[in-house]
């Protein structure tokens, strides 16, 4: 792939960031977000190459009732001051509260919350990527005209076992992807 320069990254959070919560659960409360390993050295490495960073989150669980806005605002509350906290602040926290019967324009595979990032960030899209472990992210960065990358973490491996390993970069996880960037290209 042609060296492109890299300016604004664009995050998916369970299973990119954080462990996701199991068997199609949310994370609900603060006290259950847990980093991945490697994960916050990952955002710090983008952060001391100067790059945008945003997340962008599928969290239907407000929709379907299953935890309120405010818990949700605090789980990200948390996430952020940690990351600040090591050095790796994140810009913006785009998410999508909606269930998927609603069919809204933000819940990925849609491109809205890709867009939105974009558009908050004023970067241009094609000096953008979208790091995500689920096709569904893979499928909304195609659908915003933003390059992707899956990470072989949370369900990144059933994922590039699904889409074959051609089709997009694919990292072990966060730092790896973070060190390819910085260091001028994507594999
Ligand atoms: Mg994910
Ligand atoms: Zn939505």
């Amino acid at each position: 792939m042609a060296h492109r320069a890299i300016r604004h990254v664009i995050l998916d959070r369970d299973g990119v960031l954080n462990r996701e919560a199991a068997d199609g659960a949310f994370v609900r409360e603060p006290a259950e977000f847990h980093w991945l390993p490697g994960a916050l050295e990952g955002l710090a490495i983008l952060r001391r190459a100067g790059l945008h960073l945003s997340v962008v989150t599928n969290q239907s669980g407000v929709g379907r009732g299953i935890m309120s806005l405010e818990q949700l605002a605090a789980v990200h509350e948390r996430m952020q001051a940690e990351a600040s906290a090591y050095g790796a602040a994140l810009d913006a926290v785009f998410f999508c509260p909606h269930r998927p019967e609603e069919g809204c324009t933000c819940r990925k595979p849609a491109p809205g919350l890709i867009e939105a990032a974009v558009a908050r960030s004023g970067i241009a899209a094609a000096a953008s990527i979208v790091v995500g472990d689920d096709r569904r992210d893979l499928e909304a960065a195609r659908r915003a005209g933003v390059a992707a990358a899956l990470v072989r973490t949370g369900k990144g491996r059933a994922t590039e076992d699904v889409i074959g390993n051609a089709r997009v970069p694919a990292y072990d996880d966060l730092p790896q992807f973070a060190r390819a960037i910085v260091a001028g290209g994507l594999s």
